[in-house]
Order: C-alpha cells, then sequence, then structure tokens
C-alpha cells in the first residue's frame, strides 16, 4: 500500500487536521503581582522579567513585550503547561488562546 500524501501535501494535512496547532500566551503584567507561581508552575513559558520582576513569556516564543504586556506563540506540547499556571495565577493575569491562522 503506498500513502498518498508526499512533501507539501502531507505538510498541508497535518496543518489542516490541527497536528502543528499554535496557542497565543497573554500576559497582562499591570495585573501581576509577581507571587512566582507562572514560572514555577510552567517554567519553559514563563520567566521573571528582568525589567520588573514580573512574569514575561520566555524570548524564544515572546512577540511582544512591554512593561504592561507580554506576548507569546507557543507549540500545542506546551498548552498544558501554560494552561496550568493561568489557572493557578491568583490574579488571573494570563490568557491561552488558540492561534486562528
Ligand atoms: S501567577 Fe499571575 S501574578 Fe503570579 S507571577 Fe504569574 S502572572 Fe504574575
Amino acid at each position: 500500500m503506498h500513502c498518498i500524501y508526499t512533501g507539501a501535501a502531507l505538510y498541508k494535512y497535518i496543518r489542516v487536521r490541527g497536528a502543528l496547532k499554535k496557542y497565543r500566551v497573554i500576559v497582562d503584567r499591570e495585573k501581576c503581582i509577581a507571587c512566582g507561581v507562572a514560572w514555577i508552575t510552567c517554567g519553559d513559558v514563563f520567566e521573571a522579567g528582568e525589567d520588573n520582576g514580573k512574569n514575561r513569556v520566555r524570548e524564544e516564543y515572546e512577540v511582544e513585550h512591554s512593561e504592561r504586556v507580554s506576548v507569546g506563540i507557543i507549540p500545542e506540547d506546551l498548552y498544558d503547561c501554560a494552561r496550568s499556571a493561568a489557572e493557578s495565577c491568583p490574579v488571573q493575569a494570563i490568557t491561552v488562546e488558540p492561534l486562528e491562522e
């Protein structure tokens, strides 16, 4: 039996099936109280910012950064990690949402 998907066709098939899904992570740094739960719970995605000690998305995933907000794009395999940090945040400063392409 031959595989009908090769090269670009296979990549497109995987994308359409959602296998390469990505997520947007938004940290409201004005709400953040720098309690540390975010990077203790999910150090693969979050870290303390050197600018003000508040949570930020790690540099390798971050696409926007200021004292007010940190936005990142993460792969699907980090979703559960980021989601658990968002659920543990005492001030609901973290949002994780599917990235629409
Ligand atoms: S859990 Fe919330 S308040 Fe605590 S460091 Fe992370 S974003 Fe800030």
